[in-house]
This record gives structure tokens, C-alpha cells and sequence, in this order.
């Protein structure tokens, strides 16, 4: 049974249930490479963090509603999204409350599928819904996961990148099989990358052997653009839009505008 789903907004997570590897500088980056490239984005913050609400330049301490209220129906998502000025897109924002989910959902029936039928409300508003996912295989995920098309996994090509993915491959088929028929990995985008290191190389190109044309040929460098920019509330697309950080993730828009035409 696959329940309803908007007309026209493409709904991706960002995952990876390690931490520090670069998911909220994609979300953040790619729904601002996707507003240069005229799409209309909506980036989901589903970690209680609020790293991507505060790098999209929202305080999070001065919301009048978050995405907390949003899954337990306490607001809509028309009442709590906000625009984020300088990236061009909207935001579902989150703060700490949202940890709270958590508990509140477990009590709830269908409570892997309130992101879902939330976003459900705003399909035709969107082209594209991303959802920057916390460090977990939590809930809150699962939420994310049964809300989504497909998963955007960034990766750095360290030692243990592969070890570390296969825990992520496997909870997405068994979303797969139980709750979202849907979903599947969209890709496997290379993140932080330096080229002057042999290893992050050889495990870029093991990437490629194993996973053929589910990596994406865009890879994003290690820049320092990318890193300063949330210190002033902005995509880093935005932040020095000539950064080698903020070329890779206009490519990247560019390219994510061309795979979803291959997709049913
Ligand atoms: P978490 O698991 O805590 O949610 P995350 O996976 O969302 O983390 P980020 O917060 O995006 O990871 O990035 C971790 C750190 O690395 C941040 O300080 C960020 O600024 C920095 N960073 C991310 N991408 C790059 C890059 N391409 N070049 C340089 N620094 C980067
Ligand atoms: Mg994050």
C-alpha cells in the first residue's frame, strides 16, 4: 500500500548515521544550489541540532513554531516553515524541542509516517523537499526515510567509509520492504575531499567499482568557505559563491536536476 504522495515535489533524505560527515553543509548547500538553478526547495531540519536552521540563517531560539509541533499536530506545516532570505528556499525549522519527538511519537499510531503526512500538504508547493536527517537511525529518521523518495548519502573516502555504510544500506531496504516501497538510494556524493591524499583516492575509486553510477560524479572539495560560512547564516552557494565549495554544490543542484529526470 503506498499512501498518498505530493504531485510534484521530489522529497530526498540527506543520511548518514555518522556524525560529522558533512550532511547539514549538503542540505543547506544543495537546496541553495537548487534556488540558483530556479527550483523552488523546501530543506526539512530533522535534528534536534538545528544546524541546518541556523546555518540557513534562522535563530532557533526565536521561532514561533518548529518542526516539533509540526509531527506531533500542533501546527501545519504552512504555520511553521520559514524563508531563508539569503538561500532562496524555505525552511522547516528545528531546535532542541524537537528531541522530545522522540518520546511523543512512540505513543502515536502511524508514528513512522507523520513527516510524511505532513509534507503530503505542501507537495505541489515544492520541486524538490530535502531533509537533513540526524546521526542516528533513530525515529526521527525513520520519519525522514518513510517520508522520502530516495537517500542522499555523503561520504568521506576514509578507511572505514564502506564498514560504515553498510548498516545505512541495510536499514533503507528494510524501509524499503516495511514502511516506503519507494524509497531508494539516490546516490553516494563524495564529501570533504582532498585529492593530495593517496588514500581518499583509492577509496573514492573503490567507490566507484562497487557502486558504478550511484556515485555521483560531483565531488565536493575540503574548503574552508564552506565551513566559515554557517558563522554567518548562509549556504556557503551564497557565503563566496566563486569558492571551489560553492562550485561543487551548484554542480552538484545541476546534476540532482538532471537524475531526477531518470527516475520514474
Ligand atoms: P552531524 O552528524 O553532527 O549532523 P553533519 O554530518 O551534518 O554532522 P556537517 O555539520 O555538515 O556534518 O559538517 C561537519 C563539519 O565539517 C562542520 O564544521 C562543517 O562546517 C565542516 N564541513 C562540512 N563539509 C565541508 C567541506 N566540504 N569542507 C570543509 N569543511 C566542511
Ligand atoms: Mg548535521
Amino acid at each position: 500500500m503506498t499512501a498518498h504522495r505530493s504531485k510534484t515535489a521530489r522529497v530526498f533524505c540527506i543520511a548518514n548515521q555518522k556524525g560529522g560527515v558533512g550532511k547539514t553543509t549538503t542540505a543547506i548547500n544543495l537546496a541553495a544550489g537548487l534556488a540558483a538553478h530556479q527550483q523552488r526547495v523546501l530543506l526539512v531540519d530533522l535534528d534536534p541540532q538545528g544546524n541546518a536552521t541556523m546555518g540557513s540563517g534562522i535563530d532557533k531560539s526565536a521561532l514561533k513554531h518548529n518542526l516539533y509541533q509540526v509531527l506531533i499536530g500542533e501546527a501545519t506545516v504552512r504555520e511553521a516553515r520559514v524563508t531563508a532570505e539569503s538561500g532562496g528556499y524555505d525552511v522547516l525549522p528545528a531546535n532542541r524541542e524537537l528531541a522530545g519527538a522522540e518520546i511523543d511519537l512512540v505513543q502515536m499510531e502511524d508514528r513512522e509516517q507523520q513527516l510524511r503526512q505532513a509534507l503530503a500538504t505542501v507537495g505541489e508547493d515544492y520541486d524538490f523537499v530535502l531533509i537533513d536527517c540526524p546521526p542516528t537511525l533513530s525515529l526521527l529518521t525513520l520519519n525522514g526515510l518513510a517520508a522520502a523518495h530516495g537517500v542522499i548519502i555523503p561520504m568521506q573516502c576514509e578507511y572505514f567509509a564502506l564498514e560504515g555504510l553498510s548498516d545505512l544500506v541495510n536499514t533503507i531496504k528494510r524501509v524499503h520492504r516495511n514502511l516506503n516501497p519507494d524509497l531508494r538510494i539516490i546516490g553516494l556524493l563524495r564529501v570533504m575531499f582532498d585529492p593530495r591524499m593517496t588514500l581518499q583516492q583509492q577509496v573514492s575509486a573503490q567507490l566507484e567499482s562497487h557502486f558504478g553510477d550511484k556515485v555521483f560524479s560531483t565531488i565536493v572539495p575540503r574548503n574552508v568557505r564552506l565551513a566559515e560560512a554557517p558563522s554567518h547564516g548562509m549556504p556557503g552557494v551564497v557565503y563566496d559563491r566563486n569558492s571551489r565549495g560553492a562550485q561543487a554544490y551548484l554542480s552538484f543542484g545541476a546534476e540532482m536536476i538532471q537524475r531526477v529526470k531518470t527516475l520514474d
